[in-house]
C-alpha cells in the first residue's frame, strides 16, 4: 500500500534559532500523532539539516532536502551532492521544484540526472511538476506534465520509479493563495497514475505516492486530501506555523 506524506518545504526561510523553535513545536505536538502509514518529511534549508536530523532521531518525522547536484563530485562551488546529503544520513530530497525550474533553468534533463543522483544514493526524489497559468488556460497542462514526468523520470527501471514521489504542483497555485480545485488535483493525480500505469503497470502505479502542492494550508488540506489520487501535500508557506503544519498532518 502506497504512503501517505506529508512534506514542508521552507524555502529560503529561517534562520538557525527560529528553525530550531519552529521543528521543536512540531515535534512536540506530533508525539501523538505517528501512525506507521502515514510520513512527515521536513525539508529545511541545506544549514538546518544536520540540526533537523538531530531532532528527528527523537521524533515522527522524516528530513529532506530542497536540491541536490546533478554531478556526482568535484568543482561546482555551491553545490552539494547526493552522496553528502546521504552521510547527513537524509532520507528524501525535492527535485524538479518550479521555483528552480524557472529561477535556474533546470530542464528535464538535468532533473533526471538529479534523480539518478539521488536514487544512486538511497535518497528518495520528491518529484515535483506542473504547468503554468497560460498553459493550463490553453488546456495543455496534461501533455505538459506528461512531458516533464516522461523526460526526467520515465528513463527509470520499474525497480527505481519504485522509490519515486511525485509532487503535483500546478505554478499558478504556489505561493498564490489560489488552490486548485478537489476536483481539479484529483483530475490531474489520476492522469498521472495512468501514465505510470501505462509505463510500468497496474501496481507500481497503486504504490506510487503522489502529493498535492500549491496553497495546501489548514482549511483545505482535508478535502483534497480526500480524493483517492491524492496522496497528501507539499506544504510551502503553511509548513512554517508549526500549528498550520500539524493540522494539515491530521487532515491526512
Ligand atoms: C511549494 O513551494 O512547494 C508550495 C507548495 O508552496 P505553497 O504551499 O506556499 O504554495
Amino acid at each position: 500500500m502506497r504512503k501517505k506524506i506529508v512534506a514542508g518545504n521552507w524555502k529560503m526561510n529561517k534562520t538557525f534559532d527560529d528553525a530550531y523553535e519552529l521543528v521543536e513545536a512540531i515535534a512536540e505536538k506530533m508525539e501523538t500523532l505517528a501512525k506507521p502509514e502515514h510520513e512527515v518529511v521536513i525539508c529545511p534549508p541545506f544549514p538546518f539539516l544536520e540540526m533537523c536530523g538531530d531532532m528527528s532521531q527523537e521524533s515522527f518525522f522524516a528530513v529532506g532536502a530542497q536540491d541536490v547536484s546533478e554531478h556526482e563530485s568535484g568543482a561546482y562551488t555551491g553545490e552539494v551532492s547526493a552522496a553528502m546529503l546521504k552521510s547527513m544520513e537524509m532520507d528524501y530530497c525535492i527535485v524538479g521544484h518550479s521555483e528552480r525550474r524557472a529561477y535556474h533553468n533546470e530542464s528535464n534533463e538535468a532533473i533526471a540526472n538529479k534523480v539518478k543522483q539521488l536514487l544512486a544514493n538511497d535518497i528518495r526524489p520528491i518529484f515535483c511538476c506542473g504547468e503554468k497559468l497560460p498553459e493550463r488556460e490553453a488546456g495543455t497542462q496534461f501533455d505538459v506534465v506528461e512531458k516533464q514526468i516522461s523526460e526526467s523520470l520515465f528513463g527509470l527501471s520499474a525497480d527505481e520509479f519504485a522509490n519515486i514521489v511525485i509532487a503535483y504542483e500546478p505554478v499558478w497555485a504556489i505561493g498564490t493563495g489560489k488552490t486548485a480545485t478537489p476536483e481539479q488535483a484529483q483530475e490531474m493525480h489520476h492522469h498521472i497514475r495512468s501514465l505510470i500505469e501505462k509505463k510500468y503497470g497496474h501496481d507500481t502505479a497503486d504504490n506510487t505516492t503522489i502529493l498535492y502542492g500549491g496553497s495546501c494550508n489548514a482549511k483545505n488540506a482535508k478535502e483534497l486530501f480526500a480524493n483517492p489520487d491524492v496522496d497528501g501535500g507539499l506544504i510551502g508557506g503553511a509548513s512554517l506555523k508549526a500549528d498550520d503544519f500539524v493540522t494539515i498532518i491530521e487532515s491526512l
